[in-house]
């Protein structure tokens, strides 16, 4: 794989998403309501550290769901794989991120750490005496997956804290069943937090090399998380990563990948390369139209799909 290939191969991937219509912005988030639809940016960074962008790749957006891999990094470190599993699961839930019903049929164990439930489980985990000292570990996570300083938009914060009923509703369930393991409504806090930090199409590409490079940033060369705390993350990925199309993910595209309703996507190709893309136009599901679109093409072009070895 030559620079010429990637540099092909992303703009292939942004033309196919431009050729693409279709989706919504997502409407229950007022702020992302807003977002100019007709932006997209598809980006690659590899583990040695090279950066391939085209079109608005530099836009700062809502990493929204995304952020949900990176908190979980946090709690693989501090707890470790087995017990992330016991608490939270590694299954699909075969229903809708903000699912109260899949909940109710597993006697309140949220199956992954990847739908809103498993994620406000997640943040429940994090060490921390309080909100804050919690939520600058978190910040601070991604910060070191990204190679630069992460910060919250305080307008999307305000605009999701102010309209999050449902996920307070989610932690509450969990609560009662046991498995939100601080304050329900802290971890709901903190977990809205996590999910309003700005981030660009590059940014989200290098926080995706990260993981790619085994929990090393290519670029600043710290050592974020284990390397053994990669592939359960990456597991997580490919079971939930795109919700209830993670199954026709893996089947036409083969590589773990994570989806977020502000329109960023992203793909790791283990030892390899990430790719990334933002569109705000959502499907039913709540995953990008152009932004599938994109990093699927991405990664037929240059071969990478996990289960068809070149
Ligand atoms: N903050 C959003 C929520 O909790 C994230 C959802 C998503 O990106 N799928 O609903």
């Amino acid at each position: 794989m030559s620079h010429i290939d990637i540099e092909a191969a992303v703009n292939v991937g942004y033309q196919a998403a431009k050729a693409t219509s279709g989706g919504q912005n997502a409407n229950y988030i007022p702020f992302l309501a807003s977002v100019p639809s007709d932006l997209l940016g598809v980006a690659v960074v590899t583990t040695s550290g090279e950066v391939f962008k085209v079109g608005d790749a530099d836009y700062q957006f809502a990493i929204e769901s995304i952020s949900k891999v990176f908190t979980l990094a946090l709690v693989m470190e501090a707890i470790g794989p087995v017990a992330v599993r016991e608490k939270i699961g590694a299954d699909p839930t075969g229903l809708p991120f903000n699912s109260v019903i899949a909940l109710e049929l597993h006697n309140g164990k949220p199956l992954s750490p990847l739908v809103n439930a498993g994620a406000i489980a997640t943040a429940s985990l994090v060490p921390g005496n309080d909100a804050d000292a919690i939520w600058a570990a978190i910040k601070d996570a991604q910060s070191r997956f990204a190679g630069r300083t992460i910060a919250l938009s305080p307008d999307v914060n305000s605009s999701e804290q102010a309209t999050n009923f449902h996920n307070r509703a989610i932690a509450w369930l969990l609560y009662s069943a046991g498995a939100c393991y601080s304050d329900p409504m802290q971890a709901v806090d903190v977990y809205t937090r996590q999910c309003s930090t700005l981030v660009s199409t590059i940014d989200l590409a290098m926080m995706g090399a990260t993981l790619a490079s085994g929990g090393v940033n290519p670029v600043t060369g710290t050592r974020v998380i284990k390397a053994a705390n990669v592939a359960p993350i990456l597991a997580e990925m490919m079971m939930e990563g795109l919700y209830t199309a993670s199954g026709d993910w893996a089947y036409t595209v083969g590589l773990p990948g994570k989806s977020g309703v502000g329109g960023g996507i992203l793909a790791v190709v283990p030892g390899k390369l990430a790719i990334a893309a933002f569109s705000p136009p959502l499907d039913p599901v709540g995953n990008s139209v152009r932004g599938q679109v994109a990093v699927a093409k991405v990664a037929e072009q240059l071969g990478l799909n996990l289960f068809r070895p070149a």
